[in-house]
């Protein structure tokens, strides 16, 4: 390159040779596209996912890298990176449904998920039933010849409701019908929906994948590696994709995070089961108390519990207002999974957009607050929420 102007040679830098050594960290590979010795090589590598790195809407190399962590530690075949959990969710339905079809999803649910599905039955024509989590029967019953996909959370969003998976899995199979299970809550540490039987795993990276609360990211992950294959090719098509620092940072997040989910859980155990005895207090949702309505389902099915609870006040919604506006250590903040404690009334945020109708089939009542556990110290915890339910 010495040979050419320095107009020239600033547009075409030159790049260390890696031989002999290589990074211990995955690099960020912050390219939009990759160059090829050869035009055919090029042509080959577009059909290829999986194979040479072409565009980076298709895939990247450190998006690779993430979808390779999740999907080994899912027990998968691929997975797909996206640039959110919502991405995430889009694509897998998006890409698997067409007018005219039927959706069968458990009754509570994400409000994002859940005023996204609304938005398929109203604008493409797909009709969603909506059972419980545990009941194979009922899903029996709700399916019809149309009938494509069943969509569950291992842990819902905020009921902390588990989803019979072994059951509600083996039975869509039965039926011909996929199933789709939202692992955000319980992640691959307390639970690998592919092993009890699912098709397709998505998760918010957003929340305790990435850990920190610094990422918007999205993986679904897959047991088959042909309908990977039919996902990705309408992924491209939808450009929902994965930025390499976002991949980046999530595959950092994912080094720490079986320890993580180890406090996370133990903190929610302590405040939860705190909580569940003030006075003040009047209902405590978190499958790990005996007292909820997974409680034995959870026991057999997960190692432990999460480290998302909600819980609802004697005095309502007030009271929940007023005991945000007094927590000092945990933030008022949406979202979870990141090593602070966060608080929030998922009323009026996360199931905003759902009428009382579609709230009281979630079980989300006005007042309820979610707590998503931090990994800090349980008594420090503690002590600022017994002093706010003060
Ligand atoms: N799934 C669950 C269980 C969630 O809690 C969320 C977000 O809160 C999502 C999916 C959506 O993820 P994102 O916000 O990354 O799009």
């Amino acid at each position: 390159m010495s040979d050419f102007r320095p107009e020239t040679r600033a547009v075409h830098l030159p790049q260390p040779p890696v031989e002999g050594s290589r990074p211990i960290g995955m690099p960020i590979y912050q390219s939009a596209g990759f160059a090829f010795d050869d035009p055919e090589l090029m042509g080959v590598a577009m059909t290829r996912p999986d194979d040479a790195f072409v565009y980076g809407r298709d895939t990247n190399p450190t998006v690779r890298a993430l979808e390779l962590a999740v999907s080994g530690l899912e027990g998968g075949a691929a997975a797909l990176a996206a640039a959110s959990g919502m991405g995430a969710i889009n694509t897998v339905l998006l890409a698997l449904l067409k007018p005219g079809d039927h959706l069968i999803a458990q009754r509570s649910l994400y409000g994002g998920t859940a005023t996204m599905l609304n938005d398929l039955a109203g604008r493409f024509g797909i009709a969603v039933t909506h059972v419980p989590e545990n009941d194979p029967a009922a899903l029996r019953a709700a399916v019809r010849p149309e009938t494509r996909l069943v969509y569950l959370e291992t842990i819902s969003n905020p009921m902390g409701l588990v989803a019979d998976l072994p059951a509600m899995c083996a039975t869509a199979r039965e039926l011909g019908v996929l199933s789709v299970v939202d692992n955000t809550f319980a992640t691959p540490v307390l639970c690998r929906p592919l092993e009890h039987g699912a098709d397709v795993v998505v998760h918010s990276a957003t929340k305790y994948l990435s850990g920190h609360g610094d990422v918007i990211g999205g993986i679904a992950v897959f047991a088959d590696p042909d309908l990977y294959g039919k996902v990705w090719h309408f992924a491209t098509e939808l450009g929902a994709a994965a930025a390499p620092f976002t991949a980046w940072l999530t595959l950092r997040g994912i080094q720490t995070l079986p320890l993580r989910m180890e406090r996370h859980c133990a903190n929610a155990d302590l405040l939860a089961r705190r909580i569940a005895e003030h006075p003040a207090v009047s209902a405590v949702h978190w499958p790990g108390l005996p007292a909820h309505p997974s409680y034995e389902l959870a026991a057999k099915l997960l190692p432990a519990f999460g480290g998302v609870f909600s819980f609802e006040l004697a005095g309502g919604r007030a009271a929940g207002e007023a005991f945000m506006r007094s927590v000092r250590l945990a933030r008022i903040a949406p979202s979870l999974g990141g090593v602070e404690t966060r608080v929030m009334q998922p009323a009026t945020t996360s199931h905003r957009f759902l009428g009382p109708e579609d709230l009281a089939r979630h079980g989300v009542s006005e007042g309820m607050v979610r707590v998503a556990v931090g990994i800090e110290h349980p008594e420090d915890l503690w002590a600022d929420v017994a002093q706010a339910l003060g």
